[in-house]
């Protein structure tokens, strides 16, 4: 009896014709409680966990379906870049957008449109994640530029939903300008006296927080969400300090405050309408009336 010589069988391998009939994409995992979850019961929960409240990252065209009451109109669709300093690391940067327009069926980082919240005509931005990182370029800038100057000739108020990586290095520095170009647009919105929610998701960083996102008349985030300038780890090696728990997460922000508000995605529709209400919308006719009196820059002629 050879006790080496044993014949064992080995494992048999899944026959592939009995492979799983769950098509893909149909259960999610959630990364924070690992309860699996029904696509379809997310969807209708608006990406949130509907165990622990993990908020899903998502995409541009979903957000303002959960925000709006029905349709909306969208503007500068077809603006896209020219990829002025013909960049290439890795890749080329037309590759990327061009995998970016694949992946998201945009031209860009952002959509900008306007349509009603609660009854309340509403400018919203908000960008796309999946593209590139939704790093803010010339065009993420100039759409949104563009969007406030259309709040401030049509009267609406406003709404930036932030989730982008920061400014897009493919495009050196001009990217960096969108920052100044943005900020200055809001200053005009703030002085035609119409309000800006910026809405802080996961993750909000880089130019974008140093920009807009941190100047809405109130600043709302998502739970858990990562907002900061800096990464934790370019931090940590800098100040050669370990970062408190919880450090660059929304609650941490909200109690140190640098945010106004943490609101669960079901409810940010809401808290927007009546912060809108609160501001003094429902008068509207007297809010338009008073166009004529409000001094606006000839900027804000150029219509594109
Ligand atoms: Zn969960």
């Amino acid at each position: 009896m050879a006790w080496f010589k044993k014949t064992r069988k080995p494992m048999a391998a899944p026959k592939k014709d009995k492979a799983s009939r769950v098509p893909e994409g149909l259960w999610v995992k959630c990364p924070d409680c690992s309860q699996v979850i029904y696509n379809k019961d997310l969807a209708t929960n608006l990406g949130v966990c509907p165990k622990c409240a993990h908020h899903f990252r998502m995409s541009a065209g979903e957000r303002l379906r959960t925000l709006f009451d029905a349709g909306w109109v969208e503007y500068d669709k077809e603006l896209a870049s020219t990829d002025p300093l013909a960049f290439t690391d890795t890749k080329p940067y037309k590759a990327r957008l061009k995998a970016g327009m694949e992946a998201t069926g945009l031209k860009d980082a952002v959509i900008v449109a306007s349509g009603a919240i609660d009854g309340i005509d509403t400018m919203v931005a908000a960008m796309e994640y999946a593209f590139i990182g939704g790093s803010m370029g010339v065009v993420v800038g100039e759409k949104i530029t563009r969007g406030i100057e259309r709040a401030i000739e049509s009267r609406m108020p406003l709404v930036i939903v932030c989730c982008s990586g920061g400014a897009r290095m493919m495009e050196g520095a001009l990217s960096l300008m969108q920052m100044a170009k943005i900020a200055g647009a809001l200053a005009r919105l703030d002085r035609a006296r119409l309000p800006y929610i910026s809405v802080l998701t996961d993750p909000t960083t880089g130019g974008v927080t140093a920009s807009f996102a941190m100047l809405g008349d109130l600043n709302i985030a998502e739970p858990k969400a990562l907002i900061g300038f800096a990464g934790p780890r370019v931090i940590e090696q800098t100040i050669r300090q370990k970062l408190p728990e919880g450090f660059q997460r929304s609650e941490f922000l909200l109690e140190k405050g640098m945010i106004d508000l943490v609101v669960d995605r079901r409810e940010l529709k809401g808290v927007v309408a009546r912060a809108w209400r609160f501001m003094g919308a429902g008068q509207v006719s007297s809010l338009k009336s008073e166009v004529s009196n409000t001094s606006l820059e000839p900027q804000l002629e150029t219509e594109a």
